[in-house]
């Protein structure tokens, strides 16, 4: 940790622990402590840490090739395309490696077809994107974040973007009918970052109304709720979004891998040269996604996500009665539980972790409870004793 503290940059506050290894449900620290993960490092895990035919695929790849570049085609690139276009039922995808370049590129998308399909004038496209919402670092997701830690000092902004309050149709359909120029909205299907913030459950289903409506995209952000955590491979799959933004449990923690998933009448406007990434589509990251889909879909992790989602819900709904939680709420294994104010809830999640389960605080009281949809619910129920155990001393 004073490593850490005198030689990088502190552009993280970690909890005191430092990790060495991981297998299925656990974390390991270099003293060998087991802790139930509820991070699953940010959702990217969901197939359990270090899953054996994901090793496998790595392992294989490594020795064969793991980058060629897009200068080359490479066979593992077209599988993977063949692979999430038929799973995805998407036309055409586009790789990349991180959430936030998922998002620069379903942007840059949108754009373009503002201007050549929209007919919007040069340089005048416009985004939506909801109040709270968080899609990454760069300079763009900067400049169309409403959260002052995201923003401030790293100004000057990209223009071009509204915010609207999530989950207000009344407010998207004002500014979609008073501004022309929008060409798209883009909307993660639960808020990850903001709190596990559940909309109306009609919601997307509105909102593609609306976009139909004024010839607007809808943009999914699925980086977070994506590949099973939902209880669904994508939250907004019944909406059918114009576009897909997925990473993170894309490749089951392996590799960063992000891509974008579209249509022809939106993919076939990029043309060669136009946006692309070194490592975007690399060899050994599209080996891996495949097996990671596949995995989510042989190990039943979608049904197990609903069952054990429900289990952990029900068991602290007293605690929320009993006034001790204000809150519990998630679809799935996208959970979390709200305390009064975030000194409680960062009390809970050191005395958490002395316990033997690692999870993190998101906004303000609410802590993120988040494990990979691998878990049985022996230890759904071994994971909910440590979390009561801490709420009744703590709270
Ligand atoms: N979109 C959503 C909904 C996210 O939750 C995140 C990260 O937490 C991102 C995008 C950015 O992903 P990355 O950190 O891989 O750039």
């Amino acid at each position: 940790m004073m490593m850490d503290k005198m030689h990088g940059a502190q552009n993280y506050k970690s909890l005191p622990v430092i990790l060495n290894r991981g297998k299925g449900l656990f974390l390991y620290d270099i003293h060998n402590n087991q802790y139930y993960d509820f991070v699953s490092a940010f959702s990217s895990v969901n197939q359990g840490h270090a899953h054996p035919q994901l090793v496998n695929v790595m392992q294989e790849q490594c020795e064969k090739l793991t980058l060629c570049s897009r200068a080359f085609y490479n066979e593992n690139l077209c599988k993977f395309f063949g692979y999430m276009n038929k799973r995805f039922g998407y036309d055409k995808c586009l790789p990349m490696n991180t959430g936030v370049e998922g998002g620069e590129t379903a942007i840059k998308l949108a754009r373009l077809w503002g201007y050549k399909s929209k007919n919007i004038e040069e340089n005048k496209a416009e985004i939506v994107v909801a109040k709270n919402n968080f899609w990454g670092r760069t300079i763009t997701a900067c400049s169309s974040s409403t959260d002052p830690t995201c923003y401030t000092h790293f100004g000057p902004f990209v223009p071009g973007f509204h915010f609207v309050e999530y989950d207000n149709l009344c407010a998207l359909e004002t500014l979609f009918k008073n501004h022309p120029n929008i060409a798209a909205y883009m909307v993660e299907p639960i808020q990850g970052e903001a709190g596990i913030k559940i909309p109306d459950e009609n919601y997307l289903l509105n909102v593609k109304y609306l976009c139909n409506k004024y010839n607007v995209l809808l943009i999914c952000d699925e980086v977070q709720t994506g590949i099973g955590r939902t209880g669904k491979i994508t939250a907004s799959k019944d909406v059918r979004p114009d576009m897909v933004v997925l990473g993170k449990a894309l490749s089951g923690g392996m590799m960063p891998i992000s891509c974008v998933l579209a249509d022809n009448h939106i993919m076939e406007l990029i043309e060669p040269g136009t946006h692309g990434s070194t490592f975007g589509g690399n060899s050994l990251a599209t080996a891996i996604a495949p097996t990671a889909i596949e995995i989510v879909y042989s190990e039943n992790l979608m049904k197990n996500a609903l069952i054990q989602g429900r289990l952990f819900r029900e068991t602290l709904l007293p605690y929320v009665e009993e006034g001790k939680l204000k809150d519990v709420r998630g679809v799935g294994l996208l959970n979390a539980i709200e305390l009064e104010n975030s000194q409680k809830a960062e009390k809970v999640v050191e005395k958490c972790m002395h316990n033997g389960l690692l999870t993190k605080v998101t906004k303000n009281g609410t802590i993120r409870m988040c494990p990979p949809l691998t878990i049985s619910e022996f230890h759904m129920k071994k994971s909910l004793d440590i979390i009561k155990y801490v709420l009744n001393t703590v709270v």
